[in-house]
């Protein structure tokens, strides 16, 4: 017997039930407990003498089933329970390691005892390295020996089980956390979604408002109809994509609008450094003619090339000589360049890909998966989003516009004057700035709209608020006030420069000669100023109120006129 590969065989058995319970404190609370073991052995005589050690063993009880053939074994093994194997490799019908593997293919959860003549050793420490749990020499063996051996066999099958779905329960919790990531992955992607019904939604909604304001104009009208209609026929087909999300499972794509459909000139910026994926995208990409492709190798150039350049998207190699996707899209944010990003990662996995997604970029694809379908999809998908995104930043800053501005003449509006005179009063305290407030009205503007129609007198409103807007300083602040009445805020304006301003802006008005159709006439503005005086005790509405008097004061001293207030 080769004693020294032997010890080195159950060592490395050893070795897997190290840090468990020792097999030695498992034997005393097996000791009472029967052990049924299944003797398969052709020899008979080999078979007796076994048989008689365990009776005779004082070391616990035990239930011999003796077999001598393999299928007997087959059969047993199929109908009982046995605790152990006590396994003869030489049988009348299967020979070698074959009745090893054959009788462990059985019965992975028995464990095996292989038991060896004198010349077949080897074939022994084989099963031994397959997965038998020991083996005994026949000639060597004895009771205490042949007890023993079963007994170890017994617990380190017992602690290798109970390692094994240990190691079970860890691969279940790794699946699970797998799982788990995978969900959140999927749940991005229904944000992602959700965010992009949003757009649309928001637009709709927008439109409706829009509507609501004009619902007196035709023109508008229609056009914000036709403008709610393209929002819900958007709404209407991202739903359509996601009833088929199962197609793209996990690709975050809801477009499925192909690169042809884009017909402007599409100028992309390649941030990539190797020549061979920069070969593949460009490859890729030939065909569309409507792309132009520029390619930096670091983030150092393409910042550079972005400064110079307008680039309508960006596909972006996560790793890159100078940092990664990451360190990218920061200095992109840290610029305000809104630029669209496609990472396209080599590291390949969902979590990277779902973490660049949260940082700003459009989408990813990894390398692995880059094809011209993929890359013309992912093109397509977000130019889109960048579109939707444009589109929906117009709408909001038309919509914030509405709520400060007049729509007439595109001047202030009066609560925004009133906002603004607040400000600029609390400002003036605060700095001990100057400050004047001018109100403007039309001298009998009545006879306007009597003499040529409300039609003529809106178009003499819109070109007085022109007049005003360039006889003004860009601090300035104008606004129609009224109907026909303006009214300014000059901060840092002391009286005698406001005057002067205001005086221009009369005279300016009284030497126009405004055409509606073929009547031509000239009409004429007064004014009244007021100024903020220290020690500053005047509320915005006290300045409001004394330039009115002043107004007043021109009006029926003749028009034409600018008048100062007397606080
Ligand atoms: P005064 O010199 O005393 O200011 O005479 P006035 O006729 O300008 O003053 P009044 O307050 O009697 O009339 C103001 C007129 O301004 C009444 C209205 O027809 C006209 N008006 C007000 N808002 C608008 C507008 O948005 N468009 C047009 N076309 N006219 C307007
Ligand atoms: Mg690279
Ligand atoms: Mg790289
Ligand atoms: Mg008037």
């Amino acid at each position: 017997m080769i004693l020294a590969e032997f010890i080195d065989v159950l060592r490395s058995n050893r070795r897997i039930v190290k840090g468990h319970r020792h097999p030695a404190e498992g034997m005393k609370q097996m000791r009472e407990k029967l052990i049924k073991a299944l003797l398969v052995e052709d020899n008979l005589g080999d078979a007796r003498l076994m048989r008689e050690m365990l009776r005779e063993s004082s070391e616990g009880k035990f239930e011999l089933t003796h077999v001598t053939r393999f299928g007997e074994a087959h059969q047993q093994l199929s109908e009982k329970h046995f605790d152990v194997v006590l396994l003869d490799l030489s049988l009348p019908d299967s020979s070698g390691l074959e009745t090893f593997t054959r009788t462990q293919g059985l019965t992975d959860r028995v464990p095996i005892v292989v038991l060896t003549g004198l010349d077949d050793d080897e074939t022994a420490i084989q099963a031994v390295q397959e997965g038998a749990q020991d083996y005994l020499a026949k000639a060597q063996v004895d009771g205490h020996l042949l007890v023993r051996s079963m007994r170890y066999a017994i617990e380190r099958h017992r602690v290798r089980e109970e390692l094994r779905q240990a190691n079970k329960k860890i691969l279940e919790q790794q699946k699970s956390v797998i799982e788990e990531e995978r969900l959140k992955v999927l749940l991005q992607m229904a944000g992602a979604t959700a965010h992009e019904l949003n757009q649309p939604l928001t637009s709709l909604l927008g439109f409706i408002g829009l509507l609501r304001m004009d619902e007196d104009n035709p023109d508008k009208r229609d056009r914000y109809i036709s403008q709610i209609e393209d929002a819900g026929n958007r709404i209407a087909s991202i739903v359509s994509k996601i009833q088929n999300i199962r197609q793209y499972d996990t690709k975050p794509y809801i477009g499925t609008t192909s690169i042809i459909e884009i017909d402007q000139g599409v100028n992309i910026l390649s941030v990539e450094d190797s020549d061979t994926d920069f070969g593949a995208i460009q490859r890729f990409l030939r065909s569309r003619k409507q792309i132009s492709l520029t390619r930096t190798g670091s983030i150092g150039d393409a910042l550079q090339r972005l400064e110079k350049d307008r680039f309508d998207l960006i596909l972006l190699d996560y790793v890159l000589p100078d940092g990664n996707g990451f360190e990218f899209i920061t200095l992109l944010a840290e610029r305000n360049i809104k630029t669209p990003i496609i990472v396209i990662t080599g590291e390949g996995n969902e979590m990277v890909a779902s973490q660049i997604m949260q940082a700003g970029a459009d989408d990813y694809i990894p390398k692995d998966a880059l094809s011209e379908k993929s890359l013309s999809r992912s093109i397509a998908n977000t130019l889109e989003k960048a579109r939707l995104r444009e589109e929906i930043r117009e709408v909001q800053s038309r919509m914030a516009s509405m709520a400060t501005r007049d729509e007439l003449t595109g001047l202030y509006n009066r609560r925004y004057l009133m906002d603004a005179l607040e400000r600029e009063v609390a400002r003036a305290k605060r700095y001990e700035n100057d400050l004047v407030f001018c109100m403007i009205d039309l001298d009998h503007f009545k006879r306007v709209n009597d003499t040529y129609g409300h039609a003529a007198g809106d178009m003499v409103l819109t070109e007085i608020g022109d007049m005003l807007k360039r006889s003004l300083r860009k601090s300035d602040i104008p606004s129609r006030y009224g109907g026909e009445e303006f009214a300014v805020i000059l901060p840092h304006a002391q009286e005698v420069e406001a005057r002067k301003v205001c005086e221009r802006f009369r005279a300016m008005v009284a030497r126009h000669w405004f055409n509606y159709h073929s009547s031509q006439f000239q009409v004429t503005v007064s004014a009244g100023l007021a100024s903020y005086s220290r020690p500053a005790t005047q509320s915005p509405l006290d300045l409001v109120r004394a330039a009115d008097q002043a107004l007043y004061r021109a009006k029926s001293e003749g028009r034409n006129l600018i008048k100062r207030a007397i606080l």
